[in-house]
């Protein structure tokens, strides 16, 4: 082992791993990133970020360049996949002045760049096809070995590497919880989708065992749409289950404007959605998790990233403290995990009701259409 040590190594480079990286090194801590990849990269799709991401983002001095490559959008829209029919929306502009940060949907690729970019003006030591493999901690300071050979270590470890994380089984025996809804996603030209909603809304149509989203992306040049459904090839046992076919099939119910959409959604890739049940177990002596790889979580709050953001803020906070560096991981954990398993548990709920059938449907419907616009009682917890 030829490098010197620094204080922090994070195993992964995806918008958990940057955002701790950049955030360590802001706060004069030394970095060095190990992903696995030969680039570092991001799917082809867009990512909203909400306040409670977009004020730690904002810190990072990063929030103009977002802005500039992103869309504030003027509403979120829960509308009716059957009938187009809106059910509800939560009005968007004033959340800067409620939560202290913007509403932004963006380029996964645009986020990533720009951290990347800041990164390395802030001397992040950034490594490629760095692969972790077996992890040791010493007690005074964290080694690894990635599968190519290569040795690498730090005063703390942070795995940052998603939900099939290498290093969660260090600290945890469980395995992803498979949901059975599968998604389709993908941003293009936005001329190629006939079948857009309102260029100022985030807009998600609901339906039985199903939901669509629709939002501009890149100062409105491109536009991102995730078809999400439950698949009864998953229910019946297939191996090969959530193909396009169940695609089209799931949404063939849908009004004009969603089944319109859906045509132009990608097919050539698809995403099993998969969850973990919460745990408060983030953090052993020199190692703590954070982003999925500590709370993986179903995509209906469109938090998981965000969530990764705020785990970023609060754990290079914690080792900045000048606690003995355990110390400090543990309060991490302590601070961030009860939030954490809310937003998961509240995630699995959410998307039970957006995916409700028959009279339970009406009810959710009924409710929804008598609710005031700026009622912020289940997002205040949240956003702010
Ligand atoms: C359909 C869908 C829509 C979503 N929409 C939103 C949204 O709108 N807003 C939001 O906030 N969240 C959203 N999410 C969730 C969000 O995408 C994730 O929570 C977020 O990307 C997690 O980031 P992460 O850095 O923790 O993990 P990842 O993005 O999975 O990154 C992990 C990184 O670690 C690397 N890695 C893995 N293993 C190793 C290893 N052994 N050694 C080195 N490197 C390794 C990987 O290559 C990868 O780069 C959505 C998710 C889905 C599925």
């Amino acid at each position: 082992m030829t490098q010197t040590v620094p204080d922090v190594l994070v195993v992964g480079g995806g918008i958990g791993g940057l955002t701790t990286a950049l955030c360590a090194a802001r706060r004069g801590l030394s970095v060095r990133v190990l992903e696995q990849a030969a680039t570092y990269g991001e799917i082809g799709a867009g990512i909203q970020l909400a306040p409670n991401a977009t004020r730690v983002l904002g810190r990072l001095g990063l929030l103009d360049r977002l802005r500039d490559v992103g869309v504030l959008p003027r509403r979120l829209v829960l509308a009716h996949a059957g009938t187009g029919r809106e059910l509800t929306h939560l009005p968007l502009t004033d959340l800067p002045r409620r939560y202290g940060g913007p509403y932004v949907v963006l380029h996964r690729s645009d986020l990533l760049a720009a951290l990347l970019d800041a990164c390395r003006a802030a001397g992040v030591a950034l490594e490629t096809g760095a692969r972790a493999g077996e992890v040791t901690d010493t007690g005074g300071r964290v080694e690894v070995r990635c599968t190519d050979g290569r040795e690498f270590a730090g005063g703390v470890l942070l795995a940052a590497d998603g939900l099939h994380s290498r290093i969660r089984p260090l600290l945890v025996a469980d395995e992803p919880v498979c949901s059975g809804y599968v998604a389709y996603r993908g941003a293009v030209p936005l001329e190629r989708v006939a079948h857009r909603s309102d260029l100022d809304d985030v807009v998600v149509f609901v339906g039985p065992g199903r939901h669509l989203v629709q939002y501009p992306l890149r100062a409105r040049t491109l536009y991102n749409q995730v078809a999400v459904f439950r698949s009864p090839g998953f229910a019946r046992g297939e191996a090969d289950w959530g193909g396009p076919d169940e695609l089209d099939a799931a949404f063939a119910g849908s009004c004009e404007h969603v089944r319109g959409a859906i045509t132009a959604v990608g097919r050539d890739a698809r995403w099993p959605m998969y969850d973990r049940p919460p745990t408060e177990h983030w953090v052993t002596g020199r190692i703590g998790l954070l982003g999925d790889a500590a709370h993986p979580m179903l995509q209906y709050l469109a938090q998981g990233a965000c969530q990764a953001v705020e785990d970023a803020d609060a754990v290079t906070d914690a080792l900045a403290s000048g606690a003995p560096a355990a110390e400090a991981l543990r309060r991490y954990a302590e601070r961030r995990a009860p939030r954490a398993a809310r937003v998961q548990t509240t995630a699995r709920r959410w998307g039970e009701l957006w995916h409700l059938d028959g009279a339970e449907a009406g009810a959710r419907d009924a409710l929804l259409l008598g609710r005031d616009p700026d009622d912020h009682d289940h997002v205040g917890w949240l956003y702010g």
